[in-house]
């Protein structure tokens, strides 16, 4: 069997008869119209499509979206037309493909391009109709990912860029750590190549030790929590990724290993919301806490709906150890995100303890919004302030960078944003080209020209009032003490 037949057994494993049928068929329409191309790799192009659909099937996606995985370059880079895929295929998945073609590919400009933003838009209008079109882009841009050694080397950094800027706030807005993760840890080596370098030297270092020691760990907090009756489903250590690492360090400006505290982290699942409890507390019994350092992302997700308990400890030994508790469909949602949801409802049978309704809030807000709306597509985008990224705001630099910033923030949170020198030296800005207050508030899709001075500007109490990042808002403390 060759390695294209072998990965569409696996692709295939699992699905119902039905299913397995149309998404065969699928393979072999799209294999049929890519013939005779070629990847950069030198592997068939139909690798490619493949190795998408298997990204979704991963994140146990159903059928429709995975046989639309299969064509969603069919109708961009062959001579078959949307009508072809309709007639062979019926509405839905050509729906999804069509779209997936639609949302054409998005591109960090060096010098500000108003398409660019309009791209961007049309990515959260995408989202906003059906969310598993944003699931197949990541899953196409994820594979592009995985093989980006064989694009031009030219190439190579902006694409890279690309992903770090959109698609991996993209991944981490819908909650899909796996996705994010790699992502980053893809991109980082072509965007910062001297900072990969240096990291992955450090992380080499005592990299053994740290592993004998996660397991040791592991062992002993493992008899420890059986001792005292509660089940653990599973137990493991979780390697930080690399990126997330390097800006760790970075916002604690510091180039030292051991300020990291969640460099080893042990993970814990268990069967339900009291056991997380139940075993936080016995941890605490046992190992004395890092104060300030207990998160309960259980009784308050962050933003995205992720959800688990998080606390570092003096562990055995006095080594500082982070451990990570969570249920299994906590688990399931902070690997897999808003997939999570389709995997579940679409089985028709939701797992216990898993309650889509508050997650998925805003994906809700997003489908009433919609069928308010109809199909005017300009209303739509009138009203994207409600869109899915319902605590975020993306603005842009005149360069055409994306700044993230929470809901309410200002110019001068945008300043500090970009970089600290700007903020401090920020005396007031042009929004859209019109001249602003530094304490507008911004708005997603803004244009945000940061106006200086030669010497840092002057700056008064009010404005703790009004910034909203929590980066504005420690500089401004400090200047306002004096330094
Ligand atoms: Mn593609």
């Amino acid at each position: 069997m060759n390695k294209i037949e072998k990965q569409l057994n696996k692709l295939l494993e699992g699905f119902k008869p039905e299913d397995q049928k149309s998404i065969r068929s699928a393979f072999e329409f799209s294999q049929k119209a890519h013939e005779g191309q070629m990847r950069k790799s030198g592997d068939p192009y139909i690798t490619h499509p493949l190795e998408t659909a298997l990204i979704l099937k991963k994140l146990h996606l159903e059928a429709s979206t995975v046989a639309a995985a299969l064509l969603h370059d069919v109708s961009e880079d062959t001579s078959t037309t949307m009508e072809d895929i309709k007639n062979e295929f019926g509405e839905e998945i050509a729906y999804l493909v069509e779209a997936m073609t639609k949302v054409s590919e998005v591109r960090l400009k060096g010098s500000f391009d108003p398409n660019y933003i309009e791209n961007l838009r049309k990515m959260f209008i995408a989202a906003a109709q059906d969310l598993r079109v944003v699931l197949i882009r990541l899953a196409d841009r994820l594979h592009n990912m995985r093989t980006i050694e064989y694009m031009d080397k030219e190439k190579q950094k902006s694409y890279a860029k690309e992903t770090l800027e959109i698609f991996s706030p993209l991944a981490n807005r819908l909650g899909i750590g796996e996705i994010k993760g790699e992502l980053q840890d893809l991109a980082f080596p072509h965007v910062y190549p001297e900072e990969y370098e240096s990291l992955t030297k450090k992380i080499n270092i005592a990299h053994k030790a740290r592993q004998k020691y996660v397991k040791k760990a592991m062992k002993t907090i493992e008899k420890l929590v059986k001792k005292n009756d509660v089940e653990i489903i599973d137990i493991h250590g979780r390697a930080k990724h690399l990126y997330s690492l390097y800006k760790k360090m970075q916002k604690l400006q510091t180039e030292n290993l051991s300020r990291i505290t969640d460099l080893m982290a042990i993970r814990i699942i268990t069967p339900t919301t009291t056991d997380c409890y139940n075993i936080l507390g016995l941890i605490h019994e046992n190992f004395k806490p890092l104060p300030g350092n207990i998160k309960d992302y259980i009784s308050v997700p962050k933003p995205n709906g992720y959800q688990s308990l998080h606390t570092t400890v003096f562990g055995p030994e006095g080594t500082v150890l982070e451990v990570q508790i969570r249920t299994p469909e906590m688990h399931e949602y902070a690997e897999h995100g808003v997939a999570a949801h389709w995997a579940y409802t679409e089985a028709g049978k939701p797992k216990k303890g898993f309650i889509p309704s508050k997650k998925f809030k805003w994906v809700q807000q997003l489908r009433d919004l919609q069928k308010e709306l109809g199909s005017d597509p300009q209303e739509f985008i009138n009203s994207l302030r409600l869109d899915l990224f319902q605590h975020r705001i993306f603005c842009f630099t005149p360069k055409g960078d994306v700044i993230d910033l929470p809901v309410g923030a200002t110019p001068v949170d945008f300043a500090y944003a970009v970089h600290t020198d700007l903020g401090n030296h920020c005396i007031g800005a042009k929004v859209n080209n019109k001249m602003t207050k530094i304490n507008t508030e911004l708005n997603s899709g803004d244009v945000v020209e940061i106006r200086t001075s030669k010497k840092p500007a002057k700056i008064s109490r009010d404005w703790l009032q009004f910034v909203k990042t929590s980066k504005a808002r420690e500089r401004v403390k400090k200047r306002l003490k004096g330094d």
